[in-house]
């Protein structure tokens, strides 16, 4: 759903606040301050919320879920929308995001896995997603590196992914060059009054003509208020970073394990990202239990694993709404609007997201 504000403001550039300098407070500033908007962004740690988590995928197909059509059909302009962006981060920054599409490939590790994946593919194919099954005797390439009793798998060829860390420190560079004024502080309270805007943090005011907020999982600043649905809620993932097999020119490895889900996400060189995990909780912290029911699926399917160096573990909390689907929608105050609810799709979603919240401030 998209806001409109502009009505009423005098000049042709009205001045922003965005509070959240996730992926998409960033990619929200990067838009407006590249259409000639004045913005401050506020974050007392930029991009180490959920996008810190996040392995970048961009897969509207492989992410296709029973009830979620309409977020399918949103995602499929996904990977262009995100093409056109990193173009435009380039031409500021020099700096080029890489946009991988080498597909997905979904993989079943027992029987009732592989009833899993049929069940995936008949909601897929009601959706007229593209995909083709893959048999490993004949195509044995896309399974490099699985065990070896997965003999088949179906293949997503449209999916893709890119690095969130690289597209985070691209944006950040193309904001700072179009000048977007970064202010590493927490927004404490937030209102409006008749000249606009304001925000207060620990050193002082920041007024705007208007705000919009990106604070993921977290919710709305004190002093704002939305006047009906949505609501956002918590939902913990974990991912884990390992040194293991390059399978960055593969297509992305998902599996259903023992009812689970898995993927790995291979990068060049053979930096790896394991996920995720789905915890309905509100602590951003790292349960042995789960990271230990990741790592054993993992193992299942990927068996090179066992000997895999350990980089790192992250975890980050999905902002999650009840019909799972994101929003932008004007808030009680005026002028303050709020873009959030991306839960597992934040990344793929930024340059639509960022494109709402322009649509919203200059109305064709
Ligand atoms: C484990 C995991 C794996 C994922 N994998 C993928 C994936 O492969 N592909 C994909 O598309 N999506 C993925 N996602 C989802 C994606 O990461 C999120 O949807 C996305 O990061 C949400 O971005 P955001 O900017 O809204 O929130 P966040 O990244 O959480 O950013 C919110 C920011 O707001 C700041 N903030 C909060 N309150 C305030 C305040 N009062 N004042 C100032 N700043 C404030 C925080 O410090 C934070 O930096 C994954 C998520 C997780 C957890």
């Amino acid at each position: 759903m998209t806001a409109t504000y502009a009505e009423g403001v005098a000049h042709e550039h009205p001045s922003l606040v965005v509070v959240g300098a996730g992926i998409i407070g960033l990619a929200t500033a990067f838009r407006l301050a590249r259409r000639g908007h004045a913005v401050t962004l506020f974050d007392p740690d930029p991009a180490k919320g959920a996008t810190y988590a996040a392995a970048g995928m961009i897969a509207p197909t492989a992410e296709i879920a029973p009830g979620e059509e309409a977020n399918y059909r949103f995602q499929r302009g996904a990977i262009d929308a995100w093409r056109e962006m990193a173009r435009e981060i380039a031409a500021i920054t020099h700096r080029e995001v890489a946009i991988v599409q080498t597909g997905t490939l979904i993989v079943g590790w027992d029987a009732s896995d592989r009833r899993l994946i049929d069940q995936f593919r008949s909601v897929a194919t009601e959706f007229g997603a593209p995909m083709r099954a893959l048999d490993r005797r004949d195509e044995p390439e896309p399974f490099e590196g699985l065990s070896t009793r997965i003999t088949e798998g179906l293949l997503m060829a449209d999916d893709g992914w890119l690095d969130p860390d690289d597209a985070v420190q691209s944006l950040m560079e193309a904001n700072e060059t179009l000048g977007v004024r970064l202010v590493r502080e927490r927004v404490l309270r937030a209102s409006s009054n008749a000249s606009g805007v304001e925000v207060e943090t620990d050193s002082g005011l920041t007024r705007a003509d208007y705000g919009i907020v990106a604070t993921g999982a977290q919710g709305l600043p004190g002093g704002l208020t939305v006047p009906k649905s949505p609501t956002v809620r918590p939902v913990r993932g974990v991912t884990v970073r390992v040194s293991s097999l390059d399978r960055s020119s593969l297509p992305t490895v998902r599996a259903y394990v023992r009812g689970r889900a898995f993927y790995m996400v291979s990068r060049p060189g053979g930096y790896c990202v394991l996920g995720a995990t789905a915890e309905e909780k509100p602590q951003p912290l790292v349960e042995v239990g789960e990271l230990q029911r990741l790592l054993r699926d993992g193992l299942d399917i990927v068996p090179e694993l066992e000997a895999a160096p350990l980089l790192e573990i992250r975890n980050g909390l999905r902002p999650a709404t009840t019909d799972l689907r994101p929003f932008f929608v004007a808030l009680s105050e005026p002028g303050w609007s709020w873009s959030s609810g991306h839960y597992r799709h934040g990344v793929t979603l930024a340059p639509l997201a960022a494109q709402d919240a322009l649509d919203a401030i200059t109305p064709s």
